[in-house]
């Protein structure tokens, strides 16, 4: 950060503060050269993801409609809300990291499945069920047959 009376660009962090809400953050810096002394304050750029639909039709990205998904297909299954938060944490961190302003419900649905896979196997079965939309025997038995290999 350049230092804003000299212009000199190598300017230190002497202090950091996390303000309360946890999503900005204060920095005190000095510059070397000139011994001044300023605030940066920096925030989240919130970029809205679109997710684009089967149809085309785009709607924000919301991650609590994620989270309804895998819960629904972990009911009743040995898979605890902080693993289906873990998941969802780590779903959103990819869409936000890759820079892209859209993102399709395809990748998101198969980024869903492949942490489920890990996590239980019947809540990944009923997740693709309802994703896949499963309209014959043997796409929902070409699914089992790839959990076994
Ligand atoms: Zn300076």
């Amino acid at each position: 950060m350049k230092c804003l009376f000299c212009g000199f660009v190598d300017t230190k962090v002497i202090d950091s503060r996390t303000n309360e809400d946890v999503t900005s953050i204060r920095r005190r810096r000095e510059c070397p050269k000139c011994g001044k002394r300023f605030t940066t304050f920096e925030v989240y750029e919130s970029i809205p993801v679109m997710v684009v639909k089967k149809d085309g039709s785009r709607q924000m990205f919301d991650r609590e409609k994620v989270r309804r998904g895998m819960v629904k297909a972990c009911d009743k299954r040995p898979v605890t809300m902080v693993q289906i938060d873990e998941v969802v944490n780590q779903i959103e961190k990819n869409i936000c990291n890759s820079l892209a302003q859209e993102v399709t419900s395809l990748k998101i649905g198969e980024e869903v499945m492949r942490e489920l896979k890990k996590l239980d196997q019947v809540a990944y079965v009923r997740f693709a069920s309802v994703y896949k939309q499963f309209t014959d025997i043997d796409s929902f038995i070409d699914v089992l047959s790839k959990l076994k290999t």
